[in-house]
């Protein structure tokens, strides 16, 4: 048996065993305890956003994780705390008597400043604390941060240059992510029993917390009263928590889309395996209105929870292309190949490392151009991601605020919109080209509503959310940072007729229209009253209005979108005339209104 140190093993954004850095230094210390262990961190569970969808996402990925302990030591799992960490992680270091905590390295904003006080706590104890590995993107956003001499990464060539420039660390070449790491084939023993069981301690007993949100309403919607006692969870065993536990409706839980490493693995070996698709695979050339199967790889969920690691993704590309380059075939080339989407990854986290919480609003934020939007972000509410910085600056149109109800509720009038936003809503993923649509429709090519709202929604209903990825995106499609070409937008009508002339996605997502000839899909408006009556469909009203099962209900278009478009392209023209950013002190102050 071995001599070395008790380690407690915090996972968080690598829920695998598969090239774990973290988890390997951890192994590596020989440790003669080893206790793997997720906490329910209240910013997360109750303040940040987080959907049904999402939910299921985690618990499957935790479920798997789990499993996958279990199978490499019988008497190991995934142990499930449920306290803030900060708070947590000191106490149970105290009771178990811990030597070495490890967990990977997050440069999200709010994980920066929580794993700190952890390790301050934890150190002050006399206990080493191990986090220097970056495991969820392909360089660690700190040297990518360094080498563009540091600032924000707001290219892909910037991310290029920065990152041709890291060395791996592992005897690979300058400029290459660092190989992956062998997965572990036995687990040291946990604690016994008795030593682990915390329901004789009253420092542990505590019932976390009083009210907890609803998780089947909105966030920002009703708390009701839901009691967790003690720790360990209400058996006193650290299981994963499950769906019926925490309250979720399962019917709001629907996504196709399931969590865990194994599911994770299986896809990238479907994509791997199809060397075809994998070698010429391009971005801009897969459909949006694909689905089952969708056109891309949906593995961004697990990107994001870590049940895949992203350097395994992207050296098995590699090796795709190296078998495609010796039979003479041409490979995609970057940046709309896979190599270069995980690139623009890893950009948006630089840029995110670099500007900390400011990263993710206007207000603040060095690389945000301001747009007087007609609707601004609302910061008196629970924040997108991980705001920090206080104050509203609003102009609450009455006019945009329906808008913005419309656009999330998908009943916009514009099938080919409220098409993607119902599939975002039941299934929490959509493909990057319709994200470009409905974002862009939302900001600068139609509702002129602030970025910030939408990318609330979306960070409630992604499956995959990612702060870094979810903020750079809007960003860029509302021409705030990143990209600022404001006259090339999207129609709600010609983009998706040009993918689906058919109006398949339509069809499957707005079941209403299912019948409409595919000459009206798009505008159902336009289709003469007789036809809409024997498609069994009348369009009327706002969409509020349900129908019945013989005659459903869609709504008329909520505006002209040739005038919204025109109204856009002048507002665009005078906010970029006007160059301010939201460093500048007027926006900071609220003083841009009088401007
Ligand atoms: P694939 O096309 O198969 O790409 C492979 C991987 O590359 C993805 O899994 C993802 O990890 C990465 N990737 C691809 N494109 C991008 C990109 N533009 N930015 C960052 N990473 C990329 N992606 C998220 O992971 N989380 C988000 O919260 C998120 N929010 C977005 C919001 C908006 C408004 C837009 C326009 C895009 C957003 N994206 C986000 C980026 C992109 O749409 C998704 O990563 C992609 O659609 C995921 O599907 P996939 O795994 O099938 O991608």
């Amino acid at each position: 048996t071995s001599t070395g140190p008790r380690v407690l093993y915090w996972f968080r954004t690598d829920l695998r065993i598969h090239d774990s850095p973290a988890l390997h230094h951890a192994l590596g210390l020989n440790p003669s305890v080893f206790i793997p262990i997720w906490t329910w961190d209240p910013h997360y569970v109750y303040r940040a956003r987080v959907g049904p969808n999402r939910w299921k996402f985690l618990l499957e990925s935790q479920q798997c994780l789990s499993e996958r302990l279990t199978e490499l030591n019988p008497r190991q799992k995934l142990n499930v705390v449920r306290e803030d960490p900060t708070s947590v992680i000191p106490k149970l270091v105290r009771k178990w008597k811990v030597d070495v905590l490890v967990f990977e390295k997050d440069t999200d904003a709010y994980a920066r400043s929580r794993d700190e006080e952890v390790r301050k706590a934890v150190e002050g104890m006399g206990v080493s604390v191990y986090s220097a590995v970056i495991g969820r993107t392909l360089f660690d956003p700190d040297e990518l941060v360094k080498h563009n001499g540091g600032q924000p990464t707001m290219s892909f060539n910037q991310t290029l240059k920065a990152s041709s420039q890291i060395d791996p660390g592992d005897g690979g070449k300058k400029g290459e992510p660092r190989r992956c790491v062998p997965t572990p084939t036995g687990l040291p023993e946990p604690l016994s029993a008795e030593e682990m069981d915390l329901s004789g301690d009253s420092e542990f007993r505590h019932e976390v917390p009083e009210k907890a949100p609803d998780f089947n309403q909105e966030h920002r919607g009703e708390t009701k009263e839901r009691h967790y006692e003690g720790v360990a969870g209400p058996n006193n065993d650290f299981a994963v928590v499950t769906l019926e536990e925490m309250g979720i409706d399962s019917k709001l839980a629907m996504s196709p889309h399931k969590g865990g490493e194994r599911e994770a693995l299986r896809l990238l070996k479907t994509y791997i395996d199809n060397e075809e698709y994998t070698g010429t695979f391009e971005k801009p050339k897969s459909s949006p209105a694909d689905f089952e199967p969708q056109s891309t790889t949906l593995l961004s969920p697990h990107h994001h929870f870590g049940t895949l690691s992203i350097r395994k993704f992207w050296w098995d590309v590699q090796e795709v292309f190296e078998k495609r380059k010796k039979a003479g075939k041409i490979n995609a080339p970057p940046p709309a190949n896979f190599p270069g989407q995980l690139l623009f990854r890893d950009m948006y986290f630089g840029a995110q490392a670099a500007l900390g919480y400011a990263f993710a609003q206007t207000r603040g934020n060095k690389i945000a151009r301001f747009i007087p939007w007609d609707l601004q972000s609302n910061h008196s509410d629970t924040p997108v991601g991980e705001h920090l910085l206080d104050g509203t600056y609003n102009v609450n149109d009455e006019q945009a605020e329906e808008y913005f109800r419309r656009w999330k509720e998908g009943r916009t009038g514009f099938p080919w919109i409220d098409a993607l936003m119902r599939q975002l809503k039941y299934e929490g993923w959509m493909h990057h080209l319709g994200r470009h649509s409905v974002a862009c429709f939302l900001t600068r090519g139609g509702c002129y509503v602030s970025w910030e709202r939408g990318a609330e929604v979306f960070e409630e209903w992604l499956v995959d959310h990612e702060t870094a990825c979810n903020v750079g995106n809007w960003m860029w499609l509302s021409c705030v940072a990143f990209f600022s070409q404001f006259s090339r937008m999207y129609s709600p009508i010609a983009f998706g007729k040009k993918w689906d002339p058919e109006g398949d996605l339509i069809r499957k997502y707005v079941p209403e229209l299912k019948h409409f000839d595919k000459k009206y899909i798009y505008e159902p408006h336009k289709a003469p009253i007789a036809d809409q009556k024997s498609w069994g469909c009348q369009i009327t009203g706002d969409g509020t209005e349900t129908g019945t099962a013989e005659m459903a209900k869609y709504p008329k278009p909520m505006f002209d979108f040739n005038e919204k478009r025109q109204f856009c392209l002048e507002k665009m023209k005078e906010a970029y005339d006007a160059h301010m950013y939201g460093d500048d002190k007027r926006v900071m102050s609220g003083e841009w209104k009088k401007i």
